[in-house]
């Protein structure tokens, strides 16, 4: 791929680092629960229990840790902060390849920029010396 339009994709993606909202490290999920009471319909044979719970597992404090939500304000901007984060990592990972691949190019191009310019200085050197010498 042209070095140009890689360093497009990196301006494009730091820019859409920046537009990032709050994040979250962590798993959403929903699951159903078995309740305590007893004699509740939940115990009977293949009910699937209540819910679903959404179950946040993250990190705080370095620990990990796990938060209960209900549906409403709050659990809709989790979504939004875990989804966020997600994207954050992809980002990332696209942003090391892209400017891994980069360098690469930039250090091919000097490579050949040197090349050249040894090759000019060996052409000019040995005509002058008027070597027959490869
Ligand atoms: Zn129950």
């Amino acid at each position: 791929m042209e070095l140009s339009t890689l360093t497009q994709q990196k301006q494009e993606l730091l820019a859409e680092l920046a537009t990032l909202g709050d994040m979250r490290q962590g798993t959403l999920q929903t699951r159903m629960r078995k309740c305590s009471k007893q004699g509740c319909c939940c115990h009977t044979e293949g009910h699937p229990g209540h819910g679903p719970i959404y179950e946040f597992s993250g990190w705080e404090d370095g620990k990990r840790r796990v938060w209960n939500y209900k549906p409403g304000k709050e659990l809709d901007a989790l979504v939004h902060q875990v989804a966020a984060y997600q994207r954050f990592t992809q980002i990332t990972k696209e942003l090391i390849t892209i400017s891994s691949t980069i360098a690469r190019l930039r250090e091919k191009e000097h490579a050949r920029t040197v090349e050249k310019t040894e090759r000019k200085k060996k052409r000019q050197s040995s005509s002058a010396r008027k070597s027959t010498r490869k």
